[in-house]
């Protein structure tokens, strides 16, 4: 990739940004799509570690200098959404943003840039389930987990058409919280149920779809799980499928235990690649090279469990 006078930039904010795999994975799209069209994509992406505390003078400084866009990653992913000028519908409902574009503002006669923000996270989610051609109508789906990514995954079953979607958590005053925090979303909090994970195979439905939302499983803890292979099988109807959106390790425990049973096993590499693509189209208005991403990324994660061990 050559870096000129002309080159835009993109990048990801987050604190700490040190892990976030986007860097390689946007880099080697921007370096593809120069190679198919010499500056089709005159972009470079930088990781942003931006503290808390110097958030809005970030954006402020990025608006300055012209920054084109930008991912967001933990902590920011809810406060970023007062400093924009439009969050989109997605966004809204799900509660936070994980990209943002800068509209030059061809109507704005101010000329003053405009920062708008969506959650590509629902998208990245869907890709694998919708390639599966599925009718969702009578499912049940049970999501582990009532954190940032499970409010991403409950706007994601609901754009499916899961009949009930069921969020299990360990505490319930994070339950009795998340639940409320659909009321305004009638659509959706009509087919919400909260269940206290030690409810789960006293209550719990025969699912089509179970989510893993949580970090168990996830490097270094690779041997744990978040249910026993005896409680996956009590809950999951045949045939059904296992989704983690861990992506390291791969396969997940938890993942391992649902091929033992039969299930289908999606993990969350193909989530962490469309979610980067359909970000990427945003900024640069061109299909992005999805098997470029998801490439990168499979040998940078090969290389890390080499290493590891
Ligand atoms: P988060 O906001 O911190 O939420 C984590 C959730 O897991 C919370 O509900 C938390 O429960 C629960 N949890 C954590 N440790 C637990 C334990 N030991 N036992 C029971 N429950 C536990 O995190 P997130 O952003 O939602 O991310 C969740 C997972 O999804 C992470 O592994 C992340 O890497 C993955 N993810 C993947 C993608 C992708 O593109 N593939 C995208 C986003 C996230 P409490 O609320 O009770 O603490």
């Amino acid at each position: 990739m050559v870096i000129k006078g002309t080159t835009q930039l993109l990048g990801v904010i987050g604190y700490p940004v040190t892990h976030s795999f986007s860097p390689l994975m946007h880099n080697a799209a921007i370096a593809h799509l120069n190679q198919q069209a010499p500056s089709s994509a005159d972009f470079v992406y930088l990781p942003f570690p931006i503290h808390p505390d110097g958030l809005k003078d970030a954006i402020a400084g990025f608006k300055a200098i012209g920054l084109r866009g930008f991912n967001i990653t933990i902590p920011h992913k809810q406060a970023i959404m007062p400093l924009l000028d439009s969050v989109s519908e997605a966004a809204q409902a799900i509660g936070a943003v994980n990209t943002v574009w800068r509209d030059s503002g061809d109507d704005d006669s101010s000329g003053e840039c405009q920062w708008c923000g969506t959650n590509t996270d629902v998208t990245g989610f869907l890709a694998p389930l919708k390639a599966l051609g599925q009718d969702w109508s009578e499912a049940a789906v049970i999501i582990l987990g009532n954190g940032g990514a499970a409010r991403a995954v409950v706007a994601a079953c609901h754009e499916l058409g899961c009949a009930q979607i069921w969020v299990v958590g360990r505490s319930r005053q994070k339950l009795s919280q998340f639940s409320q925090s659909w009321a305004h979303l009638p659509e959706i909090a009509t087919k919400l149920v909260m269940l206290p994970r030690d409810q789960l195979l006293v209550q719990g439905p025969k699912a089509a779809l179970l989510v893993n939302a949580t970090p168990i499983g996830m490097h270094p803890q690779v041997e744990a799980s978040p249910l026993g292979e005896d409680e996956i099988k009590v809950i999951m109807e045949g045939g059904a499928i296992a989704y983690d959106l861990i992506y390291t390790p791969r396969p997940t425990r938890f993942l391992q235990q649902a091929e033992a049973l039969g299930l289908m096993p999606i993990d969350g590499l193909e989530m962490l690649v469309q979610q980067g693509a359909a970000a990427l189209e945003i900024w640069l208005g061109q299909p992005a090279p999805v098997s470029v991403m998801r490439q990168a990324l499979l040998s940078h994660l090969s290389k890390l469990s080499k290493s590891s061990g």
